[in-house]
């Protein structure tokens, strides 16, 4: 079968989800070389990425969920050393699009300069809920590791009620929790309500956050600071799914000895297949329609 694109794509670093995004654009484009991976994961039809010399070759270059570092490192799963990503991205061909999950400000205003394109698929709607499934049933493996209760009659806070809050909401619904949602929007309280949980405003929390046996932020920002943390009950459990740093004071959670816990990246660690058809399924699509668009 002929590709759709006549071009080579480079899949770089990350875990098995990017060798399932390799495997997917087997179809699509002339040639598929993946770096940073052992000999013995490249699967049929797709090339040993050997040479780094050689990715200048690549149109399209796919970097993992979590992209690059400030300092230009790229983590391979299972290989020893970090990619220095950041190092070859000089010698890359203008026009070469970048593909991943996030880009820091910093490499985005280099790669503007050099004239390189970069598309950021993290806040991509149809991704972001699919992946909050195995991220909600992380947050359940963890609970269930960490609490010597069942989550069954327990007293959850969920704080955030965007795409992970509400489906971690409802899967501790689902296992007969007695699910508490905190959200800034008077909407999201009464989704709360209609979801069959209690709603109350993150400003109120103060009020309710000793009873919580599990407490799990999804808000990108600081919520569970020192003043609420002195409230939590010793023998409850914070979970907090934001991306690092996540929200929640962890150097005040160790000074009161609580147990919190920073848990990014649970769709690799506790659905890896899953979470690679995700991620299959989706850049492909989103690649198409970012050169139907015109690739700017
Ligand atoms: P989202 O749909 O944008 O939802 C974010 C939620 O946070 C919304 O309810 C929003 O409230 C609330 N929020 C944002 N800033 C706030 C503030 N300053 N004060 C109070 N509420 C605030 O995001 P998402 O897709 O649910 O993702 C949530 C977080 O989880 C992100 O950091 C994401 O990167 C991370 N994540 C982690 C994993 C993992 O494995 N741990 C997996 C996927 C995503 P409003 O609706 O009022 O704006």
């Amino acid at each position: 079968m002929k590709p759709f694109y006549n071009f080579q794509a480079a899949v770089v670093g990350g875990d098995s989800r990017q060798i399932a995004v390799a495997v997917a654009f087997i179809d699509l484009f002339k040639e598929v070389k993946l770096y940073g991976h052992p000999q013995v994961d490249i699967p049929d039809g797709v090339v040993p990425g050997l040479n780094w010399d050689e990715l200048r070759e690549a149109s399209v270059i796919l970097l993992p969920v979590s992209g690059m570092n400030d300092q230009g490192l790229i983590r391979s799963y299972r290989i020893d050393q970090p990619i220095d990503f950041g190092g070859l991205i000089p010698d890359l061909t203008p026009g070469t699009l970048i593909v991943t999950g996030v880009f820091t400000p910093k490499w985005l205003q280099i790669a503007n300069e050099l004239g390189l394109k970069v598309l950021q698929y993290a806040e991509d709607d149809e991704l972001a809920i699919l992946n909050s499934i195995p991220t909600a049933e992380g947050a359940v493996q963890l609970a269930m590791e960490e609490l010597p209760v069942t989550i069954h009659g327990s007293r959850v806070i969920v704080i955030g009620l965007g795409r992970v809050g509400l489906t971690t909401a409802r899967i501790f619904k689902s296992l007969n929790a007695h699910v508490i949602v905190s959200a800034r929007k008077p909407g999201s309280l009464a989704r709360a309500r209609e979801m069959g949980c209690k709603g109350v405003p993150i400003k109120d929390l103060a009020n309710c956050i000793s009873k919580a046996d599990i407490i799990i932020n999804t808000v990108p920002a600081l919520i569970l600071d020192e003043t609420l943390l002195v409230k939590v009950k010793p023998e409850s459990v914070i979970i907090d799914l934001a991306s690092p740093p996540g929200g929640t004071d962890f150097k005040a959670a160790e000074k009161l000895n609580l147990k919190a816990i920073l848990a990014p990246g649970l769709p690799g660690k506790v659905a890896p297949k899953t979470a690679g058809k995700i991620l299959a399924s989706a850049i492909p699509k989103m690649i198409q329609q970012f050169f139907m668009d015109g690739g700017a």
